[in-house]
């Protein structure tokens, strides 16, 4: 119908990471409510959204608590920004609570509102940092191929995703890229998880050689990999990676905007990995994402030669209006308060091990290659060939199958390439699980006949 709310959509709305043409005939998905961990479509459709919205919705998708804190801040102070000197208490709060709960010892909280601009940010302040060092030369931040860190002109560039630089001539200069910790793909046959790592630590220092090392201000990187395929890194690895840091005086990011606040079973992906940043980039979960906010929590390390630059030179330069918003300041402290008092860490932990085992039940269908995860997240990698790990048609045409078939199976995944990704809200239970497993391997059935027939 050529008013209906698909057809109005298709003629007005261009939407994001999402192919033109294809949407022209297929039109869009329209989400109307969300209750707990499920949606429902303009039909009346259910849907569990096992992708947590965009890895984001902690609380679910009913959470009255943050609507009610976001209604008394829009009343007591609906905007008020932190330019200037000014402040307000949702800012301080969360700030202070910020430092409270992080990983490692941090010292200060920068408000951004999402998390390109919260790495725009990180490599801003990495710049700035190395000029009051009196390094002007220490500028290249190495990054990894298939992590994502974004989409802003200088986020993209630290993106490692083939799709985020070509056409857009990025990346710009000073972003390098090194090798991902991708086992099952990158691995050599019958390398150890343990070797593999060492491979890659020698692989960092081998470019941070090549580049000179008094180049090289930082490394990024996020616990997991997300949006790369739900990577989780071989054992060993972060320790391995952080000893070259170490010796060559390199700064750490660690971008925690998927796994940050409970996803892999501890509060932060630094915990479940033995990771020390200088800064921990956050967002979405911060928030439950009701509301647009992104943090960077930054060390002494960082802060100081900072504040001494600034200092010398007038200010810090940088800020965004939004930047520091009372109202998703309001929300996300809310949104800490639930994620403590309902021990949502934990439940992602216990939920997470029974997910992570259901999962790995499905191992053995003919189109599952890998199932990998932690805690509340997982990869399902897709093959048409066990044995040469080679896709279906073209590479990402088995994860556009099977996902189709796990939406009409009222399952809303995301397939990255051929890995379906799995992040549901920290708040399902363990028969939730069992129904969205059930919804999988109805999908992989269901698809393989297409596959080998
Ligand atoms: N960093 C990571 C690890 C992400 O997964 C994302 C988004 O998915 C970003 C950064 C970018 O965040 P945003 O989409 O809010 O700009």
């Amino acid at each position: 119908q050529p008013n209906s709310v698909e057809a109005r959509d298709i003629s007005y709305h261009m939407h994001s990471y999402t192919n033109a043409r294809r949407h022209e005939e297929i039109g869009p998905l329209v989400i109307e409510k969300g209750d707990g961990i499920y949606v429902e479509d303009a039909s009346g459709k259910r849907y569990i959204e096992a992708m947590a919205g965009l890895w984001s919705v902690a609380v679910g998708f009913s959470e009255q608590r943050l609507v009610d804190a976001a209604t008394r801040q829009m009343k007591q102070l609906p905007f008020y920004h932190n330019f200037t000197h000014k402040s307000h208490a949702p800012v301080i709060d969360l700030a202070e609570k910020l430092v409270s709960i992080a990983p490692v010892p941090m010292s200060k909280v920068f408000f951004t509102n999402s998390g390109s601009e919260a790495n725009d940010t990180a490599m801003k302040m990495i710049w700035y940092r190395s000029n009051a060092l009196g390094q002007p030369q220490k500028k290249k931040i190495i990054s990894r191929k298939r992590g994502y860190h974004g989409v802003t002109i200088a986020s993209a560039s630290l993106t490692g995703l083939p799709n985020n630089h070509i056409s857009f001539d990025l990346p710009i200069a000073n972003v390098i890229h090194t090798g991902t910790p991708h086992h099952y793909r990158d691995a050599q046959p019958g390398e150890s998880e343990e070797a593999f790592a060492t491979r890659l630590a020698d692989e960092l220092e081998q470019l941070i050689l090549a580049e000179g090392p008094d180049t090289i201000a930082a490394f990024i990187g996020e616990p997991v990999m997300g949006a790369g395929g739900v990577v989780v890194p071989p054992a060993t690895y972060w320790e391995k990676i952080q000893a070259v840091l170490a010796k060559y005086d390199i700064l750490l990011v660690a971008d925690e905007v998927i796994c940050g606040f409970g996803r892999t079973g501890s509060m932060f992906g630094c915990e479940t990995f033995g990771i020390r940043p200088d800064i921990l980039v956050m967002s979405k979960q911060l928030s439950s994402s009701y509301l647009p906010i992104s943090a960077l929590l930054i060390n002494d390390r960082v802060y100081q030669p900072l504040a001494d630059e600034s200092n010398r030179i007038g200010t810090f330069g940088h800020g965004y209006t939004a930047g520091g918003h009372p109202v998703p300041a309001a929300v996300a402290l809310e949104n800490l308060r639930i994620i403590e008092e309902n021990d949502l860490v934990g439940n992602a932990k216990r939920v997470g091990a029974h997910m992570q085992k259901r999962l790995r039940e499905l191992a053995d269908h003919e189109l599952v290659g890998e199932v990998r995860g932690v805690g509340l997240i997982a990869g399902v990698e897709l093959v048409a060939d066990k044995a040469t790990r080679a896709p279906w048609k073209n590479a990402g045409a088995l994860g556009l199958l099977v996902n189709g078939h796990l939406q009409e199976n009222g399952v809303i995944s995301r397939n990255m390439g051929d890995t379906l990704g799995f992040c549901p809200p920290l708040i399902i239970t363990e028969s939730q699980v069992d129904d969205m497993v059930a919804a999988v391997k109805k999908a992989l059935d269901a698809s393989l006949p297409e596959v080998k027939g």
